[in-house]
């Protein structure tokens, strides 16, 4: 009889997932019980969920459960569950190639450091494959739930290039996986070592774990073998919090994440009264690695009434919180709910917003008692949370309170300043929160439209994202304190000028009126205007834009995404004060006064935008003045 056997090759990136994992994660190969258990929970969770609208799915058989036992003398560990079992086609799809997008890549990436790769590798996901870091030989046998026993698959491989299937019989429902340990891995065909690696991993997960144990009687002497179950089995959220100890959060993160670092804080809800559900947020330490890939899934894993629905049920969590993670039991909704029904319902609508306020409550939370803490998530994840203030209009307060900046009043790059810790410290009579963005912060912490306020000592925040324009357009004020960009000509400092050197300012610029109005006409339409400039103190001149026209930054971030750029047109600021100033005012040759204009008027144009339209002429023209 012909059992259709096929061997095939792995897809690409599971012989990269396969060959990295053994090296990397090898200090950690006991994860892979924690990985496969993992499984069979989410296995049995399916099946569940499968029953509820066909119940003839469990066979008669509605006591689920994962098996533990192993054969010392053939060297073998079986884990085994009755869950929703495997097709042969899922089965070479499950356990042959892996489906997210962006995989190659990021395998390729990796291979150089194998302490960092053990971090992103685990939070990466490895799951079914961890059986590899410790066993040379894998067999899988399963059978879906629902379909005949003889349409069972055997998958097999060494975890080198290539599996076989082929069909067997298989009685009973759902999946057998058998490890055929390395010579030097048999320290798992121990009964105390396999308690001890479950008692640690596996405690919170709500499907019974047993493994066969030795039965002895008086004297000593072996007398048969019995399953036990080995674990709580009690799904940790329905447990009360006092209970549960901060390991069990942090083992119970890592089942549903797949991720193989500890979180960085979590908070665990049971809400009564007009809506009924049970919360469990978590943020993690790192960000995923495909944070930013538009089909990344994110999302809460959903339970109804404690059944599994679905996972990455992205609608309980807006876009800029995509990094939480956790899940949400509901009384609410209905145990036949779908993708579809959850997008367009009001329990969803109540839930989402629920769920992003104590998303946001949590942050603050971490923000003000442990800001060390906080400070790693602002690294990690600032950039997402940043979408917040375009995307969550009625918390935008909130969400802004939660970001952090680089300022003039910190010594490093590091975005360590609130929005409220900058209003605090506000000087005298100062309106207005002031910023700066510039492609780096160098450019930024080194622009001369910085000088004015370093001498005054007026703080202002150094923002050198790329959203970060995009999120000033949004952004327009906080605590009452509008936001305003320091480059901008028509900046009004109000209370904070001095009158006594108003009045210096006004007699020098009454003085110099007819130099002015000589470099206009020679510039002509190529500016907006041109005037003098108190602002600067070691710079002789800059550009800059009215509130009402878009920054220069703003005008990059247009082109970079090959959208029409409407013109800047700059006003020139000379500063009255510097040398180089008073020297091109004093110049009565026409034809050497434009070429020191042009200069004056490229330097500030090369400072506010890092290029020029051209260089060539440019270096001609310095090198035409350096030579005299
Ligand atoms: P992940 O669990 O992250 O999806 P894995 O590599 O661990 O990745 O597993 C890949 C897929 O194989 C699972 O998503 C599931 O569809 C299937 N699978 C693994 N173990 C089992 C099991 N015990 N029962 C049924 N399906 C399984």
């Amino acid at each position: 009889m012909s059992n259709n056997q096929q061997t095939l090759g792995f897809q690409t990136e599971v012989k990269q997932l396969l060959q990295l994992m053994i090296h990397s994660l090898y200090s950690n190969k006991e994860i892979f019980l924690r990985e496969l258990i993992s499984n069979a929970s989410d296995a049995a969770d399916k099946l569940r969920f499968k029953a509820l609208s066909a119940p003839e799915l469990y066979e008669g058989d509605g006591d689920l459960k994962v098996r533990i036992r192993f054969d010392e003398k053939k060297g073998t560990l079986t884990v085994s569950d009755n869950g929703i079992g495997m097709t042969r086609e899922q089965a070479m799809e499950h356990l042959g190639t892996i489906a997210k997008s962006g995989t190659k890549e990021f395998l390729t990436a990796l291979g150089q450091d194998q302490a960092k790769d053990s971090q992103l590798i685990g939070q990466f996901g490895v799951g079914f494959y961890s059986a590899f870091i410790v066993a040379d030989k894998v067999e899988v046998r399963s059978r879906a739930a629902g379909v005949p026993a003889n349409q069972g698959v055997l998958w097999t491989s060494a975890g080198e290039g290539e599996y076989s299937v082929e069909d067997i019989e298989k009685k009973e429902r759902g999946t057998e996986i058998t490890l055929f340990l390395r010579e030097d891995e048999k320290e798992f065909l121990n009964e105390w070592r396999l308690r001890e690696i479950i008692g640690k991993y596996s405690d919170h997960i709500g499907l019974p774990v047993e493994i066969l144990t030795k039965e002895f009687d008086d004297e000593g002497k072996e007398t048969g073998v019995k399953w036990e179950k080995i674990n709580k089995a009690q799904a940790l959220w329905t447990r009360a919090k006092g209970e549960i100890s901060d390991e069990e959060y942090k083992e119970f993160y890592k089942h549903i994440s797949h991720d193989f670092a500890d979180p960085l804080v979590w908070q665990h809800n049971k809400v009564e009264g007009n809506q009924e559900y049970t919360s469990l947020l978590y943020v993690p330490s790192k960000a995923p690695w495909d944070l930013f890939n538009r089909d990344q899934k994110h999302g809460l894993k959903l339970y109804v009434q404690r059944v599994f629905i679905m996972d990455d049920a992205e609608v309980f969590m807006p876009n800029y919180l995509r990094f939480m993670r956790g899940l949400l039991d509901s009384n609410d909704l209905p145990l036949n709910v779908s993708r579809e029904i959850l997008q367009d319902n009001k329990t969803t609508a109540a839930l989402r917003k629920a769920l992003t306020k104590r998303a946001l409550q949590m942050l603050e939370k971490l923000a003000k008692d442990e800001p060390e803490k906080y400070a790693l998530f602002w690294k990690e994840f600032g950039l997402v949370l940043k979408e917040g203030v375009g995307e969550d209009f009625a918390n935008r307060e909130q969400i802004a309170k939660l970001f952090r900046f680089a300022s003039t009043h910190t010594d490093s790059s590091e975005q360590t300043v609130s929005l409220e810790d900058y209003i605090a410290r506000m000087k005298e009579g100062q309106k207005a929160v002031y910023y700066i963005t510039a492609d780096s912060y160098v450019a930024a912490k080194n622009s001369p439209h910085l000088e004015l306020f370093n001498k005054k000592g007026i703080e202002v925040l150094l923002l050198s994202d790329r959203i970060d324009e995009w999120m000033l357009s949004y952004l327009t004020e906080f605590d009452g304190k509008p936001l305003q960009s320091v480059t901008k000509a028509d900046l009004d400092l109000g209370d904070l000028a001095d009158k006594a050197e108003e009045e210096k300012e006004k007699a020098q610029d009454e003085a110099l009126s007819g130099f002015v109005d000589r470099v206009k006409t020679l510039l002509g339409e190529r500016v907006k205007n041109v005037r003098l400039t108190h602002r600067l103190t070691d710079t002789p001149a800059v550009v800059s834009t009215d509130n009402d026209q878009m920054t220069t930054q703003m005008a990059k971030l247009f082109a970079m995404s090959g959208q029409p750029v409407p013109e800047v047109k700059y006003t020139f600021e000379l500063n009255p004060d510097h040398n180089l100033v008073k020297k091109v005012a004093a110049l009565a040759d026409e034809s050497a006064f434009a070429n020191w204009v042009e200069l004056l008027l490229e330097q500030a144009m090369l400072s506010e935008r890092g290029t020029l339209d051209n260089p060539a002429a440019f270096i001609k023209r310095v090198n035409t003045l350096l030579a005299g």
